[in-house]
């Protein structure tokens, strides 16, 4: 069927538009970007044309995990797309070409950008945060291409949007990339990016006079972008709840775009009114959920290259491996590396990298079969039919309880993790609260047979994995 599709792409292909491979390549990247979903076109962006030498088209990246995850993702696509623009099979190597710069598009025009005609930098947005450099996944992809797609079309889909998820997951990234884009595309569109914490402080403050209070609505109810960062903070400030009602009202019926972030989905915040609750639930909801080991890997690397880290492939792997709770914990652990290696003056081996490591990250020594949390978790989640999230979360949904204490229970009898351990990847939930589950389970595991056989399915499951 394949070699039928090329037959007849070969029928509409002119030999003379397209002499050589570099040529092919160029166009086929081009078809690519238009084809590829999001979640591989960060792939592509990697790719530099290297070289062709006896029919066989060259193209290199620039690390050895870039290699071997753009061919695993995209080597199919490409191989089609070139054959389809070539009218044969071309032969296809990557390599390793550690010289080269990434050649991703929308980074060298932003940098254009910013040379040439940057109107008035917006004081509430921060630079930093852009779509080029937040690395989406499976964790992330639904929640990066929503807010992209609001960045586009401000006030018109998606309104409002809410994204939920645990600290340092990107939240605060996205809400603020979503504003950097429209300042860049619209630099006529009035944008507020503020957290829930600012916003009340200003409140407060404003209550102090009548021109205070009426500037203060002026300013908020006069924006086309509101981007409000971490709403649980709002849960029982009463006043600052039936402002931002106000506000919301007021945007919201002229189709002014409102994006807001929160550490869990609306349902679980407590002491915010129904009707504050009802509105930030119209429009849509997103979740971010902790990256998996590959885009940990590829965000490790980014903010390698972007912060000119050094840190040797297997140190990073190690890094990756270990370090699952967040993109913050991850960032933190390379700047730990990272100031060790320019104070000591030389690069970091993975035993430094494990001694230095040893109070930040938790240990990776497993009592048994390399059974890691998150394995656990996962197992546990099919199991009950519950979310991964819900597990971490704090949901007081009874089945989502259970499903959390087992889970708890479960870590502390396969896995050598410490009570606070377990506790930090659990979305950092105390000692006592961990000890809390474990005792609960323990106190019923012998009277409650359902719960009996839950624990045991999962652990046979567990091993056998
Ligand atoms: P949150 O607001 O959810 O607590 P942040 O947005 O502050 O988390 O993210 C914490 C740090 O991790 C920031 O420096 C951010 O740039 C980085 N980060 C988070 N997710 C990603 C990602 N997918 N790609 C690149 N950087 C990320
Ligand atoms: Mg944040």
């Amino acid at each position: 069927m394949i070699r039928l599709l090329y037959g007849i792409r070969f029928l509409c292909y002119n030999p003379t538009a397209m002499e050589n491979l570099a040529n092919i390549w160029q166009e086929a990247r081009a078809q690519l970007e238009d084809t590829l979903p999001e979640s591989k076109k960060q792939w592509l962006s990697k790719i530099s044309f290297e070289k062709e030498e006896n029919g066989t088209l060259f193209l290199s990246l620039t690390s050895p995990f870039y290699k071997e995850t753009t061919e695993k993702n995209c080597r199919a696509d490409i191989e089609n797309t070139v054959a389809g623009i070539a009218g044969h099979e071309v032969p296809i190597e990557f390599i390793v070409n550690t010289e080269k710069k990434s050649n991703k598009k929308p980074v060298s025009k932003n940098v254009k950008k910013e040379k040439t005609e940057k109107p008035p930098h917006n004081p509430t947005l921060n630079k930093q945060y852009s779509f080029d450099n937040f690395i989406s996944g499976d964790n992330s992809s639904f929640a990066f291409n929503a807010c992209k797609v609001i960045a586009q079309n401000p006030g018109t889909s998606f309104n409002p949007c809410l994204i939920y998820g645990g600290v340092g997951l990107g939240k605060t990234h996205l809400l603020q990339s979503i504003g950097n884009y429209i300042d860049e595309h619209n630099p006529k569109m009035k944008i507020i990016y503020t957290t829930a914490e600012s916003f009340t402080n200003e409140f407060i403050d404003s209550l102090l006079s009548k021109e205070k209070i009426s500037s203060f609505k002026t300013k908020y109810r006069n924006v086309d972008v509101l981007l409000i960062d971490d709403i649980h903070f709002l849960q029982k400030k009463d006043s600052t709840q039936e402002e931002l009602f106000h506000t919301f009202n007021e945007l919201y019926d002229s189709h002014k775009q409102i994006v807001l972030t929160c550490d869990r989905p609306i349902t679980e915040l407590t002491d915010i009114t129904d009707r504050l609750k009802t509105r930030f639930r119209k429009g849509l909801n997103v979740d971010l959920q902790p990256p998996a080991y590959e885009t940990r890997m590829a965000i490790a690397l980014q903010k390698c290259r972007e912060r000119n880290y050094q840190i040797d492939q297997k140190v990073l792997e190690y890094i990756c491996q270990n370090v699952n709770t967040n993109v913050r914990d991850l960032e933190g652990a390379l700047t730990t590396l990272s100031s060790f290696a320019s104070l000591v003056g030389k690069p970091v081996t993975l035993e430094i990298a494990k001694e230095q490591l040893k109070n930040f990250i938790v240990t990776p020594s497993i009592k048994n079969n390399d059974i890691t949390i998150d394995m656990i978790i996962h197992s546990t989640s099919e199991y009950f039919n519950v979310k991964e999230y819900d597990i971490r979360g704090k949901s007081r949904n009874k089945n989502i309880t259970l499903a959390r204490h087992i889970s708890i229970y479960l870590a502390s009898l396969l896995t050598s993790y410490s009570l606070s351990e377990i506790g930090k990847m659990m979305n950092g939930k105390d000692h006592t609260t961990i000890m809390y589950s474990v005792e609960k389970i323990k106190s019923i595991i012998d009277t409650d047979e359902s719960v009996k056989q839950a624990i045991n399915t999962i652990k046979e499951e567990l091993m056998q994995s």
